[in-house]
């Protein structure tokens, strides 16, 4: 029979951390709390089984839920000493949520749970506190109220009841602040709160606890289902069948005066990665204050405090302070891992609420994980697998340019300082909210989203915006740990701002921003900058691509190096490049790629004056004409590739054939088409006519790639002459090159013999003239579903495949690549689509085409070398795909070639392990 409840307390647990998936992570976490022998309030998990059942039984529990619940709710009674619902010694629970993957704030909590006009005395009279009870009392009738009855605000500009009551209240009695209302205030306010839910919902507010409890429960399962949670599950691919399990424990208070308080603390530093205690505290508050972000928190240590003037936990409590930094170590040496940690402080007494692992910056993730190696707490593998790739972009991203911040600083254009809550530099244009963040960004504005807090309704608007800034809230509030998790530059608690939602402006220090302002932000240091600043590349970049920083001066760039170094013995695939020209070529190289994947010709079309000896090739009248302007664009492009040669040595250089169709490259305005005509002594309306015949309806799937060899053989001859005798020059200079001619979306096997034989053409005329030879090989794209059903004929002729994904997704869904932006975020909202999929590989559809050619590819030449050098080659979950079809590389992007190689080997790791 399975069992739905499961006790934690006095030194016993029926759980562990390995059962997340019935306790959820929280509910796992605090029985093995329990179990470390750390002082956890009692309680009970009810499993995610539960919330299962509820959905798929038309919202019914299992027939044995009550009966387990009662009598573990006996058994938590017995070991308080409390009793529910009891007049003179009542317990009090609270009821929070807890998934197997953390949600942060995205699911419901009630908290002092049990309260009515009777427990409320009883509650009084142990504390001998009245105002401390009854203030419990009006925040629990609250919350039962917002979150139970629903009365919480749906809108950004509705109001919550609750709070307005609580305004008019204070504004009676002429207070600013909850604490200055008096006992009877508070009485009132309860009385108030219940006659409003009377009003709204028709109904009573439950007196009895047990009905509170049921209600609550069913609350936080219905709050799995909430747009928020819906809404983050879809962001971080969480499924939805998954369900929460309920967290029902004894309370403890940590506003039960100046001995009391509450706070969020991290085993290690979440930004920078540091091995030192990190955390923040209030005292005298209540558990959600402190992420909430509606009063600043103190820091917990002397080392966080700085030359702050505000006391910290290990000065205000020593011992309570000493006994929670135990608890850090132990906890980051059992679970081996950065914990996040909430802990409340009653009377002097410390209670653990939570630990889990703790979510990190991109520049933390590294630093822990190779330090953790170092410490003997995990493996190399284990570190791998710690860092997400495209964490690494948090490390390779821009820094602010120095000069230009310097400047504007020194004008009188920092306007603020908050809290460093999200390293890196943001600029763009100030919004106020989260729907018009996401509004511009849609239109590929920058914008920043500026807001008094943030809360799970912004997550949208956050992930559309540069970077974030709050009024609000410390290091832990909802901004800053989100920001965190979606790697953006973030700055919280910046008390400076005076922001007006209605008139769309804020007061900073004397200054006016308004929306469509200008703003700079600096996650690093937390300082708010009027203005634009231009960025600067990362101390990586600085250190590998510039120079301009010696390795040994930047910390970062050595634990990267070390992180980098393991992922290459641990990948199997290989890792290129797409690049066009020889600094490209550079720069990937100083980020570890092995080769050029694909380097497309036609971008060097448009260098310097070239584009008209190009342009009299597409209009000439004759082959005659064609190969006299093509004899201008052999050398250009042969420096080019003497270029890239030179930069890439023995590496392999794959380039491809021209691939986009001609009139891509003819004038488009009138004055273009004027100056070009008399440029090549043609009337207008001749070259008119010329550029109408090149007009085509689809060019997306007109006459494009190896379609333009086949008609104009002459193109494919020139470029692979200059190919060759570029190979032959820089071989001479003692370089043993690798050339790889790449004939692009061939759908038969005869277009790639046809244009085989024109590049061999071309290399044995070449090599005859310069008498000596290279070696080279002779491949195809694979892009069309047509070259990948018939790979096994294509492979005859071919020494090599690379798919071109970007192609043989738009060929294989039939939508065109250019247009798909119009509807594709309608896919995306109606759920029809998971995610883009020019973005991150279609398994399902083309991941079945690429891998029948790698099959039939293989069944004709066994040893054929396949890549991807389509945008995907550098998308983690792609490259975990060609991993697993077993293609030999993956090609990408300069700067997302250290995400490829952290993701092949994150690929290579995941299946040992599978294995
Ligand atoms: C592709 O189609 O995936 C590809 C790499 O070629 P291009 O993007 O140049 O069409
Ligand atoms: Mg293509």
């Amino acid at each position: 029979m399975p069992k739905y409840v499961y006790f934690f307390g006095e030194g016993r647990a029926d759980g562990n951390a390995q059962m997340k998936g019935m306790l959820g992570g929280k509910g796992a976490n605090l029985a093995e709390m329990i179990n470390l022998g750390i002082p956890v309030p009692p309680g009970f998990t009810i499993s995610t089984e539960v919330c299962r059942y509820y959905y798929e039984h038309d919202k019914t529990y299992p027939p044995k839920l009550e009966e387990e619940v009662e009598k573990t709710l006996s058994e938590l009674e017995k070991t308080i000493g409390a009793r529910f619902g009891d007049a003179q010694n009542p317990l009090l629970v609270s009821v929070r949520s807890g998934a197997a993957v953390s949600m942060p704030g995205m699911m419901d909590t009630i908290l002092n749970l049990g309260l009515n006009e009777e427990t409320v005395k009883g509650l009084a009279n142990r504390t001998e506190d009245e105002r401390f009870a009854y203030d419990c009392y009006r925040r629990f009738v609250a919350m039962y109220g917002d979150v139970v009855l629903g009365l919480k605000p749906q809108e950004k500009d509705e109001l919550d009841p609750f709070e307005e009551i609580l305004a008019a209240k204070k504004k009676s009695r002429g207070v600013s602040y909850d604490h200055e209302l008096s006992i009877q205030d508070l009485k009132e306010l309860v009385h108030a709160f219940k006659e409003e839910i009377g009003k709204r919902r028709g109904v009573e507010f439950p007196e009895d606890p047990k009905e509170q409890l049921w209600g609550s429960i069913e609350a936080v399962i219905r709050s799995w289902e909430n747009p928020r949670a819906i809404a983050y599950r879809e962001l971080n691919a969480i499924p939805d069948d998954l369900g929460t399990a309920l967290n029902v424990q004894a309370m403890v208070f940590g506003n039960m005066g100046r001995t009391s308080g509450t706070g969020v603390a991290f085993s290690r530093d979440p930004a920078t990665g540091e091995d030192v205690f990190y955390g923040e505290y209030l005292l005298n508050a209540q558990g959600e204050d402190v992420v909430a972000g509606i009063r600043t928190p103190q820091p917990i240590n002397r080392r966080q405090k700085g030359n702050k003037d505000i006391p910290s936990l290990e000065e205000e409590m020593p011992d309570v302070y000493h006994q929670l930094e135990e608890i850090r170590k132990t906890l980051d040496r059992h679970y081996r891992d950065m914990q996040d940690i909430e802990f409340t402080i009653q009377q002097g007494k410390l209670w653990m609420l939570q630990t889990r692992v703790g979510k990190r910056t991109g520049l933390a993730a590294l630093r822990m994980a190779v330090d953790m190696v170092h410490e003997g707490l995990i493996t190399k593998e284990e570190a791998l697998l710690r860092v997400e790739p495209d964490q690494l972009n948090q490390v390779l991203r821009p820094i602010f340019d120095p000069q230009e911040k310097k400047r504007l600083i020194s004008e009188g254009n920092l306007i603020a300082k908050g809290l460093n809550a999200g390293p890196g530099a943001a600029t763009g244009k100030v919004v106020f909210s989260a729907p018009d963040a996401e509004e511009k960004a849609s239109r590929r504005e920058e914008v920043l989203l500026v807001r008094v807090e943030t809360s799970p309704e912004d997550i949208r608007g956050m992930n559309a915006a540069q970077g974030i800034l709050t009024a609000r809230g410390g290091m832990t509030s909802h901004a800053a740990l989100v920001a965190r998790q979606m790697g953006k530059v973030c700055v919280v608690g910046c008390g400076a701002l005076d922001i007006d939602y209605k008139t769309q402006e804020m007061k900073v220090n004397g200054h006016i921003v308004k929306q469509g302002d200008d703003l700079s932000i600096d996650g690093t240091t937390g300082e708010v900058i009027l203005g634009r600043i231009p960025t600067r590349p990362s101390e990586i970049v600085q250190v590998l691509i510039e120079g301009s920083k010696p390795p040994e001066e930047s910390e970062v760039y050595q634990y990267y190096a070390e992180l980098m170094s393991w992922a290459d013995r641990a990948r199997r695939l290989g890792v290129h490049t797409n690049a066009d020209k020889p600094d490209q070529a550079r720069t990937a190289l100083a980020f570890g790629a092995e080769g050029i994947g694909l380097c497309r010709t036609e971008h060097m079309f448009f260098e310097g004056d070239r584009i008209d000896a190009v342009r009299e090739m597409i209009l000439a009248e004759d082959s005659g004409g064609r190969e006299t302007a093509l004899a201008q664009l052999l050398p250009m492009q042969k420096e080019d590739f003497k270029g890239i040669f030179r930069e890439m040595g023995e590496r392999p250089v794959t380039i491809r054939t021209l691939d986009p169709p001609l009139h891509e490259f003819l004038p488009n305005t009138p004055g273009e088409i004027q100056e070009l005509a008399k440029k090549m002594a043609l009337s207008e309306d001749l070259l008119r006519a010329k550029i109408e015949a090149l007009h085509e309806s689809n060019p997306m799937l007109g006459h494009r790639g190896c379609r333009l060899g086949v008609v104009y053989p002459e193109i494919t001859a020139m470029q692979a002459r200059a190919i060759f005798e570029a190979a032959c020059e820089i071989a001479r200079e003692g370089v043993a090159v690798h050339p790889e001619v790449m004939i692009p979306l061939v759908g038969d096997v005869r277009e790639l013999a046809n244009q085989r034989r024109v590049v061999e053409t071309a290399a044995q005329e070449v090599f005859s003239q310069y008498g000596m030879e290279v070696e080279y090989e002779v491949g195809t794209m694979i892009e069309v579903p047509r070259g990948a059903l018939t790979a096994d004929q294509v492979a005859r002729e071919a020494d090599f495949f690379s798919f071109g994904t970007n192609d043989i997704t738009q060929t294989t869904y039939g939508i065109s690549r250019d247009d798909a932006g119009k509807f594709l975020h309608s896919y995306l909202d109606a759920n029809i689509w998971e995610f883009d999929p020019f973005e991150k590989l279609d398994r399902g559809g083309v991941g079945q085409l690429m891998d029948i050619a790698v099959k039939k590819g293989r069944t004709t030449r066994p040893d054929l070398k396949i890549g991807i050098c389509g945008e995907h080659g550098g998308e983690p979950s792609s490259v975990e795909f060609c991993h697993q079809i077993g293609l030999d590389y993956v090609s990408c992007s300069p700067f997302r070639v250290p995400i490829a190689r952290l993701a092949a080997a994150h690929a290579a790791l995941k299946e040992r392990q599978e294995n």
